[in-house]
């Protein structure tokens, strides 16, 4: 029986209801009636169920699709305007107990190299990625317990957060591991964590549990309900996924949206982002032998509506995207991308050499380095941010989501992306970035529509060109 407020994964995140939404689809996907009413609600801007947004994702008529489209553009500059925010991921250790079919790091894959970072390779990897600039780093490790127990990856937070190399620092940690207890989570929480992140996979149960035959990640349950259980354990700022390639796209589309009314309808606060990975290749793992892939099309279809569903939450792209993907589905909804990232363990502070033996996750498709992502994303006039602000100043969960959903977030984004763009010239540009840079930030002062604020955010920009660094909004 579906019921959204149940902590039950089998009931928030009900098959019978899925399999009801997609059959309503499929019943309105020609309605043109049924189609207008939706999209007249959704430029309200303040979201769509899972059943209307269905609704569109099935629609195959052309003009509707591109009104859909239009509306995620306005949704997006509306609520986030034109910064887009950089992080890296940084893998820890590949060791990992679980099955997990699609993933080159499962337990039975020997020939994958196993690493497991030592707190002075931590410290290494961090030197390299503040070299480049990052600001904000998504942690990853397999699940271990006995090589990656909770300690390890507190120890590895810690580290992370004490090396000050240079004028560099990581601000902000978000935290990409297995599911966990409420006490673990509350671990991360008194960690200064940011983003817990979990992907589901899958929606799916019987999917799910064939993809992940072994391991403690076979308990659908346990998985599912993670983000109930981080969210007792203090951590208010949580981010979902599915891989998409996994089982049927339209399935997981409205699987992740209940999931996202679940958070909401108990917690008061939906994701805090929803990140769109797709299956890719790696060693011991052929796409191919997944039928469910999408195409690039379908894939920026899902990301508009995203964007039209649940307006409030940041959507993620990583390197597992193309260049052309990328700019693709920027103007649609994404609002975080990773940039220059490495998937394998130690990967930044020693890249390691094609051909050798792995420890690579999965074969990145953007291959370009941070300043080029940064320099790239200035030609399409989006103002690439180092901000994290937020979860320094205390605006997490219920506070984040208000301003957001007031569309007021806009005015910390906007001077936030530009300082942080700033001290990102001054330490690591490369002289054609800083040039087209610096004319941005002139050009985009000019767009702060509160006096005050205009000032101050000037103020701060100057003071950063004297060598000052860290403010914020
Ligand atoms: S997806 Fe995660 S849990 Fe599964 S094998 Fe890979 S690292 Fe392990
Ligand atoms: S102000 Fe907050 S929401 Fe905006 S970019 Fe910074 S951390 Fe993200």
């Amino acid at each position: 029986m579906y019921d959204v407020k149940s902590l039950k994964a089998e009931e928030f995140i009900s098959d019978e209801e899925i399999m009801a939404t997609l059959a309503y689809a499929d019943a309105n996907k020609d309605n043109v009636e049924v189609i207008d009413a939706i999209l007249a609600k959704a430029r309200e801007q303040k979201g769509l169920t899972h059943r209307e947004a269905s609704v569109l994702l099935a629609c195959d008529i052309p003009e509707k699709i591109q009104e859909m489209y239009d509306l995620a553009k306005k949704i997006k500059e509306d609520y986030y305007g034109n910064r887009i925010v950089m992080f890296a991921p940084l893998y820890l250790s590949n060791y990992c107990v679980n099955g997990c079919v699609y993933c080159p790091y499962h337990l039975k894959n020997k020939h994958i190299a196993r690493k497991k970072l030592t707190q002075e390779e931590v410290a290494k990897e961090v030197i390299a990625l503040q070299d480049m600039g990052h600001k904000r780093l998504a942690i990853e490790a397999g699940e271990d317990p006995i090589n990656n127990p909770i300690e390890y990856i507190l120890d590895c937070i810690k580290t992370i957060y004490s090396i000050k190399h240079k004028n560099g620092a990581i601000r902000r940690v978000n935290v990409n591991i297995a599911a966990t207890t409420v006490e673990n989570y509350r671990k991360l929480h008194d960690a200064g964590i940011g983003t817990y992140i979990l992907f589901q996979e899958t929606y799916n149960k019987k999917s799910y549990e064939e993809l992940h035959p072994t391991g403690p990640k076979h308990d659908y349950a346990y998985h599912t309900e993670a983000m109930d259980r981080a969210m007792e354990g203090g951590i208010d700022d949580v981010g979902l996924g599915v891989l998409f390639g996994l089982e049927l796209y339209r399935y997981e589309f409205a699987g992740l949206l209940m999931h996202a009314e679940h958070l909401e309808a108990v917690h008061g606060v939906g994701p805090h982002t929803i990140s769109v990975p797709r299956l890719k290749r790696a060693d011991d793992i052929d796409p191919d032998t997944f039928d469910n892939g999408i195409d690039d099309d379908t894939f920026a279809k899902i990301c508009a509506l995203i964007r039209i569903a649940v307006p409030y939450t940041g959507m993620i792209i990583s390197t597992r995207e193309s260049k052309a993907v990328r700019e693709k589905v920027l103007p649609l909804g994404v609002s975080q991308i990773s940039g220059a990232s490495k998937t394998s363990v130690g990967g930044y502070a020693e890249p390691e050499v094609e051909e050798e033996v792995t420890s690579a996750q999965f074969d990145v498709s953007d291959n370009r380095t941070l300043d080029e992502v940064v320099n790239w994303l200035m030609k399409m006039d989006y103002i690439p941010s180092f901000c994290t602000a937020c979860y320094r100043e205390g605006r997490t969960g219920d506070r984040f989501m208000t301003l957001c959903k007031n569309m007021q977030i806009l005015n910390c984004c906007h001077p936030n992306a530009l300082m942080t763009l700033k001290e990102y010239l001054e330490d690591y540009a490369s002289p054609e970035t800083k040039e087209i840079g610096m004319k941005l930030i002139e050009k985009e002062l000019e767009n702060i529509p509160n006096p005050k604020v205009k000032k101050t955010a000037t103020e701060y920009i100057h003071n950063i060109a004297e060598g000052k660094r860290d403010f914020r909004f």
